[in-house]
């Protein structure tokens, strides 16, 4: 398999290069975002919870997150990979995914940072609240709370993946066609 973690700060553009990589190569996305909205439109109970969580910007606790996670890898075991695209977002997440990937004998790849800087993910979080429909996408104060918890809690999982000599990192500024140049790129270095 040949297992992606796609990574940076809210805005970075995770989202729209996973698409990418989907299309040019054989692998699954997995966006633990995508799935907590999903849930959250179903109107169910969890999903309420959920909503009251993810509208202000804070995390759903690592266990949800978790059995979600786990449920997809056991459910597609065959394919040729899988890109995780907001998943881990805490070292301990990280650890975890190791360890789940080597329970079916799998492995990282590559940890792939999205570079961008801090101006420019706020004013792309707040264009893309004027049609995502997100509520964390509208209010600036709660964007400054999403990378507040980027900065606190997220970014440490690169050191995890340096010291794992997995970490791999290309400039996220410019045309999504141009950076998924620089995506291919490193994802062909690991191919060979
Ligand atoms: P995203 O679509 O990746 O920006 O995620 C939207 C929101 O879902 C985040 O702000 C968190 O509230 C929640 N979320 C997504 N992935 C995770 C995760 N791995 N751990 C905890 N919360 C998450």
């Amino acid at each position: 398999m040949f297992n992606i973690v796609i990574f940076g700060p809210p805005g970075a553009g995770k989202g729209t290069q996973s698409k990418f990589i989907v299309e040019n190569y054989n692998l699954l996305h997995l966006s633990t975002g995508d799935v907590l909205r999903t849930e959250v439109e179903s109107g169910s109970q969890l999903g309420i919870e959920i909503a009251q969580l993810i509208d202000k910007g804070n995390f759903v606790p690592d266990e949800m997150i978790q059995r979600m996670v786990k449920a997809f890898i056991l459910r597609n075991k065959d394919v040729g990979g899988f890109i995780f695209d907001g998943f881990p977002r805490t070292t301990e997440q990280a650890k975890w995914l190791g360890s789940t990937l080597a329970e079916i004998d799998e492995e990282l790849t590559i940890f792939l940072l999205l570079d961008v800087e801090e101006e420019e993910l706020k004013k792309r979080i707040l264009k893309r609240g004027e049609y995502s429909g997100r509520e964390d996408d509208k209010d600036p104060a709660i964007i400054e709370n999403r990378i507040g918890v980027y900065h606190d809690k997220t970014k440490p999982v690169i050191d995890y993946y340096i010291a794992q000599n997995k970490f791999h990192e290309v400039s996220g500024v410019g045309s999504p066609e141009t950076v998924f140049v620089n995506v291919a790129q490193e994802l062909e270095k690991l191919k060979k």
